[in-house]
């Protein structure tokens, strides 16, 4: 008779999150596409309500900006690049 495979070992791998250290990639900006202004302490790389993607300072993204997310808009640190929002 067939043995019944009864301690099947599920390889239990742990979940894993993989973070990529998310940064922006690109040469550091430095001013606004939409005013011209200079970036502050960070800056927006988003979508805008026409659909057209820019980077924005704060201000313009919440005049203009979309939101943050996958799509939408993500926010970095305009001294480290990385990403804090988005
Ligand atoms: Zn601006």
């Amino acid at each position: 008779m067939m043995i019944p495979l009864v301690n099947t070992w599920v390889a239990a791998q742990p979940e894993r999150i993989v973070k990529m250290a998310a940064k922006w990639s690109g040469s550091k900006p430095t001013d606004c596409q939409v005013c011209g202004g200079t970036l502050g302490s960070v800056f927006y790389d988003a979508a805008m309500k026409i659909g057209q993607w820019a980077l924005m300072c704060n201000s313009c993204f919440k005049q203009y900006g979309t939101g943050l997310g996958t799509g939408r808009g993500q926010k970095y640190n305009t001294k480290t690049l990385e990403k804090v929002a988005g």
